[in-house]
């Protein structure tokens, strides 16, 4: 059996340097393992991922809002037009 010097080092060195980075988004630092390293117009930034799922969620529902609004007024306008081409086709006959 090997005893290596592998089994002393990797999980204490780790959670011996706490590193935070700065959340561009929040204004504040947070734990490094809740950042992800993103690209922006002005370059790399840290943001934290809480922001980032928030920010996910809230454009999914606005897409989703905004779909069943088109596709309302999509639909809406549809049988307007029909019905305004049934109307006109009675007075041609
Ligand atoms: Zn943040």
């Amino acid at each position: 059996m090997k005893s290596g010097p592998l089994l002393f080092t990797t999980p204490t060195t780790i959670m011996a340097s706490p590193e935070t980075l700065y959340c561009y988004h929040c204004g504040r630092h947070h734990p490094r393992e809740e950042m992800r390293q993103i690209e922006t117009k002005g370059g790399k930034k840290w943001r934290c991922i809480k922001s980032i799922e928030a920010t996910k969620k809230s454009s999914v529902l606005r897409d989703a809002f905004g779909k069943t609004v088109t596709a309302d007024n999509r639909s809406g306008n549809q049988t307007r037009i029909k019905a305004r081409l049934e109307a006109e086709r009675l007075t041609v006959r």
